[in-house]
């Protein structure tokens, strides 16, 4: 008998979680004005809004933390960070930050000006607010493929390099501060990009004398679905892997909340000592001393150990596999999601499960509130919300796809969590067509609204 597969880790502490009734959840998230980010994560049974910052650290990185160095300049903590970012990265130069947004923030503050454009695959939302923040624009040169929910190919978060090709003849390269390609492909549904296409997307970006940012968040990911996906690499090491991926990069940022599995910190690195030097001043003005950077020393240390643990294809099988136990029991059940399964999350097609609602009522929300309902379980929505007004015109956005993005966090949940989630989607499911009503915004911020948005049942 084969074998079944078990996870490469054991627990040896745990955090208690609390189950809820249908009718308070109904009175709690009314009173979030039915917006999950307002949400006491008391009141939520299995949280699934995000993988960022919630994953469990091991007892190696734990054991890091107590011998963390908290000088203000020049700690160990540093130092073990740079030394982790260098060797298993190839980054000689790098500033801490205290989360992704905040590396954005550093290096945007130093390259974009308004009026430049930065194109890429499905710019993260942070990414996006902070160029759209700076009057610059964020050109979307996602494979077309990617917004077929049904189609199944293995590198579905790529970028289409003629259309990248174009973008960089069209506008002169005093206007692209760089190009920014996401691995994985997040908004695209944590789908991953090919070694080929960072090369060609590099050789591209050499060619128009561009800089290539390569947003790192899970960067590993990419390289476990490298190693299982592309041909050539299924003999190579993941870290064998990560190393050339980053070969072909001049920048990156990293949420280290994500593939570094800590619960705070990010850094932005560089090849180019120039550009390292010209960033240092933002970072000191918005984050920190250049050798802590927004991060306790602790932290700096946890997060080395993190993007050695975090490279390691055991882990990185365990978790990737856990996604995609939750897909194939959704198959089961004959719920659409963005196939093939992402690598932190699933990404349910709302469109297609909810076809009652109009997309003025926000679909992927309607859906979000509904298994919340139905369970306690809250995912996040990837849709008209977040696709926010456009800039100009401040007409409501309508993206192609309505997604429920149902993010993992890493070594956190069993999969009889799984199975919970698996079964109030599938309630819901079966509810579908009784489900005709969405929301209307009663209040909402000028960008990023999907944070604080206010709704009410649509009349
Ligand atoms: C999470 C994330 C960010 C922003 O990082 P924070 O740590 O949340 O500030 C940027 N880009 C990508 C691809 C991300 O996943």
């Amino acid at each position: 008998m084969e074998l079944p597969f078990a996870e490469s880790y054991r627990i040896k502490m745990v955090e208690n979680i609390r189950r809820s009734t249908h009718s308070e959840r109904e009175q709690w998230i009314k009173q979030a004005n039915y917006n999950l980010f307002m949400l006491k994560s008391d009141h939520v049974f299995i949280d699934l809004l995000t993988d960022s910052g919630t994953g469990a650290m091991s007892d190696r990185q734990w054991s890091a933390m107590m011998v963390g160095d908290e000088s203000y300049a020049g700690a160990r903590s540093y130092y073990n960070m740079k030394n982790a970012i260098r060797e298993i990265l190839g980054f000689d130069y790098f500033l801490p930050a205290h989360q992704g947004r905040a590396a954005e923030n550093v290096l945007y503050s130093t390259i974009i000006k308004e009026g430049d454009v930065l194109p890429g695959n499905s710019h993260f939302d942070t990414t996006k607010g902070h160029i759209e923040f700076r009057h610059a624009t964020a050109l979307d040169c996602t494979i077309e493929e990617a917004s077929d929910t049904q189609l199944e190919i293995p590198f579905k978060g790529n970028i289409d390099i003629a259309r990248l090709e174009a973008v960089l003849q069209q506008y002169p390269k005093e206007k692209i501060p760089c190009v920014v390609l996401t691995v994985t492909n997040n908004t695209a549904g944590g789908q991953p990009v090919s070694m080929e296409n960072i090369r060609r997307t590099s050789e591209v970006c050499r060619r128009y004398g561009v800089p290539l940012q390569l947003d790192s968040a899970r960067f590993a990911e990419n390289a476990y679905f490298i190693k299982t996906r592309e041909k050539g690499y299924e003999n190579k090491t993941v870290k064998e892997i990560v190393k050339e991926m980053f070969s072909y990069a001049d920048i990156m940022t990293m949420s280290s909340k994500k593939d570094a599995i800590v619960n705070m910190g990010g850094f932005v690195a560089f090849k180019s000592e120039k550009l390292w030097k010209a960033c240092q001043k933002f970072c000191i003005m918005n984050e920190g001393f250049i050798t802590y950077g927004g991060m306790s020393g602790r932290d700096m240390n946890a997060l080395a150990a993190g993007l050695d643990e975090g490279t390691e294809f055991d882990y990185l099988e365990t978790r990737i596999k856990q996604v995609e136990y939750l897909g194939k029991k959704l198959d089961a059940y004959g719920i659409p999601y963005q196939r093939p399964a992402g690598g932190h999350a699933i990404f349910v097609d709302a469109k297609k499960m909810l076809t009652h609602v109009p997309k003025e009522q926000f679909i992927a929300q309607t859906l979000a509130v509904e298994l919340y309902l139905e369970a306690g379980v809250r995912g996040v929505e990837v849709g008209a919300l977040l696709a926010d007004r456009d800039p100009v015109s401040r007409d409501n956005r309508y993206p192609e796809l309505e997604l429920l993005r149902l993010a993992i966090p890493r070594r956190t949940y069993t999969n009889n969590h799984i199975d919970v989630v698996a079964a109030a989607l599938k309630n819901v499911f079966d509810r579908r067509e009784t489900i005709t009503k969405g929301y209307a915004i009663t209040r909402e911020e000028p960008i990023m609204r999907h944070f604080t948005v206010e709704l009410e049942k649509a009349r």
